[in-house]
């Protein structure tokens, strides 16, 4: 299929200046890797001073605004954080739709602005444990992704990340077969909306406590196409035997 893996590191609200030095080991990390496709979500405020130190990594934002300017106080546009140096953002984070009640509509809204800037998305979905436990969980995540995914949608600029909540940071994970059941039923729905060739080719990640101790296994399943990854990405001690797993 010749899908490359991806491999986007998560800093959330994490990263101060002093931090700097583990972007440029990450960076090294990933010039070892260049099969892999490796990048950093940092915090805005370090988008510039990174992305010159990146080395072998892209670096990328967690958000951008839906709109192109405006009076959105405390908001950055798509273009302010491609001119800061990012080239991928993340939208639709779980944290971001809860916190800030971002709706599926806004999400594709922030994805299309994003591209209309030149950025390439990482668009994340995900159920709560609720919703697992209901055993509805992938016709939620069918109807996030349906409701989310921008207008022209395409492999080269957009990638999914299929993010469980009762994953996120709590060191619990489904099993293999609960992620590669979704990541297929994922790749299904991509496949019908955007044709075969698009949908073959768009990546498909997992996140949710991926770490050096079961990454090889999860980036081994059929449809999982990379990680994206909080918590073990701070660390190049930690999120580089993640990138090599990829590999
Ligand atoms: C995330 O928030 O995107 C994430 C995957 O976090 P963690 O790896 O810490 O679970």
């Amino acid at each position: 299929m010749g899908r490359r893996k991806l491999v986007v590191g998560n800093w959330k609200m994490n990263g101060l200046r002093s931090q700097l030095d583990e972007v440029e080991a990450i960076g090294r990390v990933a010039g070892d890797h260049p099969a892999v496709e490796v990048g950093l979500c940092v915090p805005a405020t370090l988008i510039d001073r990174a992305s010159g130190k990146a080395g072998g990594a892209f670096i990328g934002a967690q958000d951008c605004h839906g709109a192109r300017t405006g009076a959105h106080t405390g908001c950055l546009s798509a273009e302010m954080v491609r001119e800061a140096g990012a080239s991928w953002v993340i939208v639709g984070h779980s944290e971001r739709r809860t916190d800030q009640h971002e709706s599926s509509a806004d999400v594709a809204a922030k994805a299309l602005a994003a591209h209309g800037a030149g950025l390439k998305v990482i668009l994340c979905l995900g159920e709560t444990l609720d919703t697992r436990d209901s055993g509805k969980a992938i016709d939620f995540v069918l109807e996030q992704l349906d409701q989310s995914l921008p207008e022209g949608a395409a492999a080269d600029w957009l990638a999914i990340a299929y993010e469980p909540i009762w994953a996120i940071g709590t060191g619990r994970i489904p099993t293999m077969e609960q992620i590669e059941d979704m990541h297929e039923a994922i790749r299904e729905a991509l496949r019908a909306a955007l044709g075969g060739a698009q949908g073959d080719a768009m990546r498909v990640l997992y996140g949710g406590s991926v770490n050096a101790g079961n990454a090889a296994e999860i980036f081994a399943l059929p449809d999982v196409d990379g990680g994206l990854v909080g918590g073990a990405s701070l660390k190049a001690e930690s999120f580089g035997p993640i990138i090599a797993a990829a590999d």
